[in-house]
């Protein structure tokens, strides 16, 4: 050990052994790295369509305003959302995107005597949250690729203060129904915080027998958190900005162990005119759901399996190493995301893009196969 690296044995337990999280690989890396010019990103569910007009309006309008402080409070926000939700705005707890609300509900309830449950396959957030604690994650092994609910509940016991479950589930695309969901939460112990992770509640589709309720429960379940955000289907990634919906007494915990001014001007603003562009969310769906349709079709004219996703990606089946098909991908400017770190090495997750990105990918990935085969 030379003297530099002597400083990781200082860092607390969880930290020394944590992997950090691998994002989708930006435009500009690959740019750098081959030089290419055409580059088609479809590996973090970002929305196709960017931003809407409403919320470029906000940004610029608040470009002047830059030398001020935020609004800590996020006071207007918080008041959208709980008109939207009906709820009260101390129901709110706004984040620097829903990760944040992640990592705020685990510092203010994980210690290293604690127990955090949640599945395989699940969002790689969990457990980076849950060790940077120093906390021990409890992974339960996934069913049809989805959370197992009565195996998950089997795993709480008094050492378990958080839960977390996706729904839709990232990177599977995995739906429960809600009333799988309501049973789950009703049969958790007190002393259990659930996390529910709505990252891509926008997507699911209202006529579905799962349309999302998750807001009713909260009268009954003070142990309830609910996170969305405007990083997915409101098409502002960038921005970070999403937030909590719980009972006021969880989100004033959450909010004593955030930053004061966790959530940044240009955020808090486009937010707000994002809730507003219901023409621009609308469009996103649409577009989401042909383009669904356009990659379903070319999976199957491709004879690859695929899990049937709720969100706006979806989880294709190659039967083979999915690494060296993501390479290959690169290698043709299309930028799509790798899950062996989700324990799905021959799978590649597919972000939904434009009706023309998925046809430039349904046909990279044509050419690749035939290679290959
Ligand atoms: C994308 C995503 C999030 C949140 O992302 P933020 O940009 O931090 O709001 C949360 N959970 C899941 C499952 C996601 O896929």
């Amino acid at each position: 050990m030379n003297n530099f690296d002597k400083i990781y044995s200082l860092a607390v337990a969880g930290v020394q052994r944590l992997i950090p999280y691998k994002a989708g690989k930006p435009i500009e890396e690959l740019e750098r790295e081959l030089g290419l010019t055409q580059i088609i990103k479809l590996a973090s569910n970002e929305n196709p369509l960017g931003p809407g007009k409403k919320a470029l309006e906000a940004i610029a309008s608040v470009l002047p305003e830059l030398a001020l402080y935020p609004d800590g409070s996020g006071f207007l926000l918080k008041q959208a959302l709980a008109d939207k939700y009906s709820l009260d705005d101390s129901q709110i707890t706004l984040g620097n995107g829903s990760n944040e609300i992640l990592e705020l509900v685990a510092r203010a309830f994980l210690t290293p005597e604690h127990e955090a449950v949640f599945s395989q396959h699940a969002f790689a957030v969990y457990p980076i949250v849950t060790q940077a604690v120093g906390a021990s994650a409890v992974v339960v092994p996934a069913l049809n690729y989805g959370h197992d609910l009565d195996a998950m509940l089997l795993a709480v016991t008094e050492k378990t203060r958080l839960v977390f479950i996706a729904n839709p589930n990232n990177p599977t695309g995995t739906l429960l129904s809600q009333a799988s969901l309501v049973q789950f939460i009703n049969a958790l112990p007190d002393t259990c915080v659930c996390v529910l992770d709505e990252a891509y509640f926008e997507f699911v589709n209202d006529n579905d027998v799962a349309g999302i309720n998750s807001i009713a429960w909260l009268s009954d379940h003070p142990n309830l958190l609910i996170t969305r955000t405007f990083s997915k289907a409101y098409g502002l990634a960038g921005l970070r900005i999403g937030y909590g919906i719980s009972s006021p007494q969880m989100a004033d915990i959450l909010n004593r162990v955030r930053q004061p001014f966790n959530n940044n001007s240009l955020a808090l603003l486009a937010a707000l005119a994002a809730l507003s562009d219901d023409e621009h969310l609308q469009q996103t769906i649409t577009v989401n759901a042909q383009g669904m349709q356009q990659l379903v079709d070319g999976f199957k004219a491709l004879g690859l399996e695929w899990v049937p996703s709720a969100g706006n990606f979806v989880l294709v089946d190659l039967k083979q190493a999915g690494l060296p098909i993501y390479e290959a991908l690169l290698r043709k400017g299309v930028i799509v995301r790798p899950v062996g770190v989700y324990e799905l090495p021959n799978h590649l997750r597919i972000s939904i893009g434009t009706k023309i990105e998925n046809q430039v990918f349904l046909e990279a990935l044509a050419d690749i196969l035939a290679d290959v085969r």
